[in-house]
């Protein structure tokens, strides 16, 4: 059984252990806030019991798999046993690279490292190491126990064993990989995020509304969501923050963050997480 760890019990990594406990892996989920790991349990219980009622899970597996979930405060404990490292941390280069050279230190030296940045330099971070052979960007997309892709992101010193683990986990996780070398934000991030920008100029230059945005998107174009839901879902704080890397490493004007981006996230107004962004969010009343 793969001893699995996720550092990060937010919108991703709840869903990280969700997958890799559905899968068989032994997983243990870590968070610098200790009430960020019973909260992710909490959305792990909640999915799995959707799962069960949508017949695509056994009330049983359901339970084994909330069985093989455990929650560890301290990251030296969470990890120090892992065959298998998944990162879920915000998107902080700086935050990523201190919390894989801590990883490096605890685990064994043939363990995978793997980070869910969105667009991030998986080199720059696998460089924090002594092991860049074994490290590696696994993206998931969100909702995780959803969204069937998950991006495995190479840096020239990947090692073919490594990739052929992470291969083998994504569809042990019932998912299917691509590859990708790794460049500022990917595939996914790096068109999807374009996207996004210019539909929020759109709103901002009152060319249509969020909603007949994302409508034109939709029903014209086959997307199964619109630019702004998807942003919305995504965490416009995140959003924000991968388009200024990309602005940053790629420097086109179709990379630069409106207005009307910096303004909601510094109102607060991060999409679904806080009820409000280009859309609002009712939160659900517990039944
Ligand atoms: P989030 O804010 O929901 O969760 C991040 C969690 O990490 C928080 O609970 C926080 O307490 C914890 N954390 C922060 N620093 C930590 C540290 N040093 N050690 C341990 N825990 C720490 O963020 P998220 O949306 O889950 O994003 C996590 C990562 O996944 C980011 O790199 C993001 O770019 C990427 N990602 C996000 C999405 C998405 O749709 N939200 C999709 C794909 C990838």
């Amino acid at each position: 059984m793969t001893r699995l760890t996720v550092v990060g019990a937010g919108t991703m990594g709840h869903g990280i252990a969700q997958v890799g406990a559905i899968a068989g892996c032994d997983t243990v989920v870590t968070d610098a806030r200790a009430e960020a790991l019973d909260a992710a349990l909490a959305r792990v219980r909640a999915n799995l019991e959707g799962a069960v009622q949508r017949g695509k899970l056994t009330a049983d597996e359901a339970e084994a798999a909330l069985g093989r979930i455990t929650l560890v405060p301290d990251v030296e404990t969470a990890a120090r046993d892992a065959d298998f490292v998944v990162e879920a941390i915000i998107e902080d280069l700086e935050a990523k690279r201190q919390l894989f050279s801590t990883l490096d230190d605890l685990v064994a030296s043939d363990a995978v490292l793997a980070t869910n940045t969105s667009s991030l330099s998986v080199t720059q971070i696998a460089g924090a190491t002594k092991r860049p052979g074994r490290v590696l960007g696994m993206h998931f997309f969100n909702p995780v126990h959803i969204m069937k892709l998950v991006e495995l992101v190479v840096h020239r010193g990947t090692d073919e064993a490594t990739l052929g683990r992470a291969k083998h986990m994504v569809v042990q996780m019932g998912k299917h990989p691509v590859v990708v070398q790794d460049s500022p934000g990917f595939a996914s991030s790096r068109l999807g995020v374009v996207l996004g920008l210019e539909a929020m100029r759109m709103v901002e230059a009152g060319v249509a509304t969020a909603e007949d945005i994302d409508k034109a998107m939709e029903l014209g174009y086959g997307h199964p969501m619109g630019p702004l839901k998807v942003s919305d879902l995504v965490g416009l704080d995140v959003r924000l923050a991968i388009a200024d890397y990309l602005h940053r490493e790629l420097k086109g004007a179709h990379y630069a963050a409106p207005e009307v981006l910096r303004r909601k996230v510094q109102a607060g107004e991060l999409g679904k997480k806080t009820g409000k962004g280009f859309y609002e969010w009712p939160t659900k009343k517990p039944s």
